[in-house]
């Protein structure tokens, strides 16, 4: 799709050249080399990351670039919790992780086991267990009459991004949170535990960030640049409280002796005894220490390896992982790197045999994501005008190598490509290519299509999609495992479990480097307007039947606020998403194909169709959020909210609000489908 014949025959022999080079033994090399130390954003170690991926980049003879920020990202320096008994006994629990032989990087130093953003401090106070510690979570609290306030929280993780949380705890009273992995969730319930098996022990830790925002939390919607500054600290959105992950050794140490009411059915776990909510008896010190006072800013490095477009060298096609971790970060996210950059050598080695790229290609690390999405977010803010102009395609690389089961997703108009340079990577299990091997593993028959994700929240294309409204698409390999933030995501768990040959890292690189290409070479942009449309369409029928369970007062009949001008404009933009495809086709058939100029609008045309979705004031609650698709769920963090403004509204329940958006989106929506309009101008 969207090639000349011509050039359609050259497309397909380069992109097979290119996916034949990544190499599982590079792959390797990189995997050990990058996992060597903890990396965790603003450390030395981190520092020599950027340089190492440099050095590589220079190797490939790609231009190089590294972006510095100065962000807000104090630093733990030291965790202590106690567990205080009532017969006044008090007991340190070992909070570290501590060596496994056989992994060597378990025996180097770790980062102290609290969450990303936690406040400093130290409180004392009787546990409460809270299940996941989700707004329903406690609702159920109080039909039972148990208050946080005062008390020491214990969170399980799951179901939640681990920021609402926090917020949800803090805002309740709560003076701390524990945030544990419960074996039910995350341990032996799932199977065998690290070093015998994949998943997670009884000492093993989920650190990770607990701040809700993207980007530097002191520069929110614009650039961390020298000089920038600072909102006041209550604006920052960073919790007030400790907040400490644990294990579920230590977690049972806490929730056995819990005493109060009985817990809901559904919220026991998998650890043997049966939970209780507490308030107490037993009672829980935490105490943090951090470097706010002496170095709260640190610097962090986003790195660039650039291949210059031939003919369109302004229009961008970005592919970017990030380079950080909580530990040496094998999987999360070493091995998005690695995809990063086998994908730049597959181009790379390209370019030297005579196949230089139309549009520019950027492979890109970012720095400080596990700290909410900071690099990508900054270095957005920072380029803000360039991209929404020219960037055609952000790739996302997080994770994209941990397992055999390959899972895609981005926006519904990237999702034909993917699957479709899929189709041409073959699979590491040998049984077809690794679009094949998706589809049966899902399950799905005749002509119909494997599940791909929408992007959510927490990870970078944050940025690029949710607010400038740049098409992405993310991808990779996964599978059963339970080292996640943990000091034992290393070297010797990826060859022992993840991805023991190499394979799957490779496998990943090749879509990359067969996805870059694509969207860099086409001479009309690949993009799937009808696909698009469709899956907006299905997401109106939910909410209106949402609208039907409450009553809408104060209306002729209380009848409910329609959708259909929503409807009726995806209709149309459907149709005129398919005239443009069947005259793309047509006339990219054509001996006499169309001039570059004709060309030219008609990718100009395309580039503000989804450009057309976003709106410059964004979400009413949250104003960096501009893209009216899909936004990150306010009261979770990592789940989706399909048509956010309108769906806000419902949720709100106010008329007024909720008829304003219908009568928005549907106007952006017809703004889309005029820029189809427009590209099916330019090639006539
Ligand atoms: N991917 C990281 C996490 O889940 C960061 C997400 C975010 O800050 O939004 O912890
Ligand atoms: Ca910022
Ligand atoms: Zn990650
Ligand atoms: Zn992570």
């Amino acid at each position: 799709v969207g090639f000349t014949p011509a050039n359609a025959a050259r497309e397909s022999a380069a992109e097979a050249a290119a996916i034949a080079r990544p190499d599982p033994a590079r792959a390797r090399a990189h995997s050990r080399a990058l996992s060597a130390e903890t990396h965790v954003a603003g450390t030395p170690a981190q520092a020599r990351t950027r340089d190492y991926v440099i050095a590589e980049m220079k190797k490939l003879g790609l231009e190089t670039e590294v972006r510095a920020y100065r962000v807000w990202m104090p630093h733990a320096t030291a965790v202590h919790v106690w567990r205080l008994t009532p017969d006044g006994r008090s007991e340190e629990l070992a909070l570290a992780e501590p060596p496994v032989p056989g992994d060597s990087t378990s025996y180097l130093p770790q980062y102290p086991t609290v969450n990303g953003s936690s406040a400093a401090g130290d409180a004392t106070g009787d546990v409460v267990y809270v299940n996941y510690g989700l707004i329903e979570d406690y609702a159920q609290l109080d039909s039972v009459g148990v208050s946080v306030r005062g008390k020491v929280v214990l969170a399980r993780y799951g179901r939640s991004f681990r920021g609402i949380k926090a917020r949800e705890a803090e805002k309740r009273g709560a003076v701390a949170l524990l945030i544990y992995s419960d074996p039910a969730d995350d341990g032996y319930v799932r199977g065998d535990v690290y070093p015998a098996g994949p998943m997670r022990n009884a000492n093993g830790v989920q650190r990770g960030s607990v701040f809700n925002g993207d980007g530097d939390p002191c520069t929110p919607g614009y650039p961390s640049l020298p000089n920038a500054p600072c909102v006041s600290a209550d604006r920052m959105g960073v919790p007030h409280i400790p907040v400490v992950p644990i294990s579920y050794g230590n977690a049972a140490r806490l929730l056995e002796p819990l005493g109060g009411a009985a817990i809901p059915a559904s919220w026991q776990g998998g650890l043997p005894f049966r939970y209780h909510v507490g308030p107490g008896p037993v009672r829980a010190r935490v105490q943090v220490r951090d470097d706010s006072a002496t170095a709260a800013y640190k610097t962090i490095w986003d790195t660039f390896g650039v291949v210059r477009g031939a003919e369109l060298p302004d229009e961008l096609v970005i592919i970017g992982g990030h380079r950080d971790g909580w530990g040496p970060g094998a999987a999360d996210n070493v091995s998005g790197t690695v995809s990063v950059l086998e994908a730049a050598r597959a181009v790379a080695e390209q370019l030297k045999a005579g196949h230089r790229p139309r549009r520019t290609i950027v492979f890109a690390t970012w720095d400080a994501e596990e700290w909410g999405l900071v690099g990508s977010t900054e270095y957005v803010e920072d380029d803000s005008l360039r991209l929404a102009r020219h960037a055609v395609a952000y790739l996302n690389q997080d994770v994209a190598a941990q397992g055999p089961a390959f899972g895609g997703g981005g926006s519904p108009s990237l999702r034909a490509v993917l699957r479709d340079v899929a189709s041409t990577v073959p699979d590491p299990s040998g049984r077809g290519s690794v679009y094949d091997v998706w589809r049966r593993r899902a399950g799905v028959v005749d002509t119909a299509t494997p599940n791909m994700g929408d992007p959510g929240g927490g990870s970078d294309f944050a940025g690029f999609y949710n607010h400038l409204g740049i098409p992405i698409a993310e991808w990779g390999f996964g599978g059963a495992g339970g080292v996640y933030h943990s000091q034992y995501d290393s070297y010797a768990w990826m060859t022992k479990f993840g991805d023991p040959t190499y394979a799957y890292h490779a496998a990943a690189a090749r879509v990359a480097a067969g996805m870059v290409l694509r969207l860099a070479d086409a001479d009309v942009l690949p993009y799937d307007y009808v696909e698009y449309a469709r899956t907006l369409r299905r997401y109106v029928g939910p909410i209106v039947r949402s609208l039907a369970t409450r009553g809408w007062t104060g209306t002729p009949g209380g009848a409910q606020p329609s959708l259909a001008p929503v409807s009726a404009a995806l209709d149309r933009m459907e149709r005129a998403a398919a005239d443009f495809a069947a005259a793309r086709d047509a006339r990219l058939a054509t001996p006499n194909a169309p001039t570059r100029q004709s060309l030219a609008a008609a990718n100009e045309a395309l580039k503000q169709v989804e450009r057309a979705l976003t709106r410059p004031e964004g979400l009413r609650t949250r104003p960096w959020f501009r893209n009216l698709v899909y936004a990150s769920d306010e009261d979770n963090g990592y789940a989706n909210i399909p048509l956010p403004s309108v769906s806000e509204a419902a949720r709100a329940g106010d008329r007024t609000l909720l008829e304003r958006e219908i009568a928005d989106l549907a106007g952006r929506i017809d703004a889309a489908t005029a820029a189809l309009g427009r590209a099916v101008e330019a090639l006539r």
